[in-house]
């Protein structure tokens, strides 16, 4: 009989991911072979445990399981049969994810040569606000440093492809050994061999590449972006560092943003806020209909919902918020002139604001809870 997963990683069915995770992290550093040389209990439940997270850590599989158990992997494709199912490359494969790198396999212990890792290129992307409001893919053309064609590196002899040499020094305490970073390939345990003329000292060249950049709505300026292994390589057996796309708002003409709102200021015509009117006003994606009641006072503030931002991590949107301004006409002919000194003694100019009316105070206060 085959031992559950969950029992495995001692942990409840219930455990989300990152206690799985955390779980996984913790057999997987008890079993180590690295910690229990010869134990072959230990590298039985080393294998189990990565087993066991192989599939929880994978929703598809996880479900599966969930369902129909061991007999889910059985037979026909899916997981395999026994837990001879990953070898031992396997398992240290995963690990990159699981410990963030750093975590040698057998014997190393984190020594050994170390694969470098190219310098990160930066960029500024700038979005409109509705490339921010709907997210948007660009296509961005950045200058990397490759390895040049051609290019061969061999062994660097004087660590012997170790990446690291040792001294020795002599103390009072007698002589101690240690380990410090090849001076000769700076760690990564190769040097130069062959290189095209155009190459420089290290066999790199510098080419233009086109990224293109997916760009999550609701990002935020000063952002920044990881695009994974896009920026520069670096010479010999490395990896590429990663292309860093840092974010710029372009201020829009009518719209300012306030984290996931957006206010417009609007401006109606005295008759228009005493008759009441319909005003086409500007939004995210296109203009939006909307309708000013009869007697609408200067300073209301109307609440467009879901008509801002969408939150950065998927929940909802913010709103448009519509702030409505009388505009007082500043010249009047005889009679417009006529007109309001009559009103002057007038009641219906009389100004009353009722209770239920929020304040400007109020209104700001609620705007920003
Ligand atoms: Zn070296």
């Amino acid at each position: 009989m085959k031992k559950d997963f969950y029992e495995i990683l001692g942990i409840s069915k219930n455990a989300d991911a990152a206690e799985i995770k955390k779980a996984y992290r913790k057999s997987a550093l008890k079993y180590h072979p690295d910690k229990n040389p010869g134990d072959k209990e230990a590298e039985e439940n080393f294998k189990l445990a990565a087993e066991a997270y192989e599939v929880l850590s994978d929703p598809n599989k996880k479900a599966k399981y969930d369902q129909y158990g061991h007999q889910a992997f059985d037979g026909s494709g899916g997981f395999g049969g026994g837990h001879g199912g990953m070898n031992m490359d396997d398992i240290f494969s995963q690990f990159g994810d699981i410990f963030g790198g750093g975590f040698g396999g057998f014997g190393g212990g984190g020594g050994g040569p170390r694969r470098a890792k190219g310098s990160n290129l930066r960029i500024k992307v700038k979005l409109t606000l509705d490339e921010i409001a709907n997210g948007v893919e660009k296509k961005v053309k950045v200058k990397r440093k490759v390895q040049a064609k051609g290019v061969t590196y061999k062994t660097c002899s004087t660590c012997n492809g170790q990446g690291q040499v040792m001294r020795v020094t002599n103390t009072i305490l007698g002589r101690m050994q240690s380990a410090s970073t090849c001076p000769t390939c700076g760690g990564s345990g190769q040097i130069l061999d062959k290189k095209p003329s155009e190459a420089d000292g290290q066999g790199m060249v510098v080419e233009d590449e086109t990224v293109s950049i997916k760009i999550p709505a609701g990002v935020v300026d000063g952002m920044q972006l990881k695009v994974s292994n896009k920026g520069n390589d670096a010479p010999g057996n490395s990896i590429p560092g990663d292309l860093i796309v840092v974010i710029e708002e372009v201020e829009h003409e009518f719209l300012k943003r306030e984290g996931e709102n957006i206010h417009y200021d609007l401006y109606i015509s005295f008759p228009e806020a005493v008759l009441g009117a319909s005003k086409d006003i500007e939004a995210i994606n296109g203009k939006v209909r909307i309708k000013l009641e009869e007697g609408i006072q200067s300073g209301k503030i109307l609440r467009l919902k879901g008509k801002g931002i969408p939150s950065i991590n998927g929940y909802g949107s913010g709103d448009l918020l519509v702030h409505v301004n009388v505009w007082t006409p500043k010249t009047l002919n005889k009679e417009q002139k006529q007109f309001f000194e009559n009103a002057l003694n007038d009641e219906h100019f009389v100004p009353s604001p009722e209770k239920s009316e929020k304040s400007f105070f109020e209104k700001v206060k609620d705007m920003f809870s």
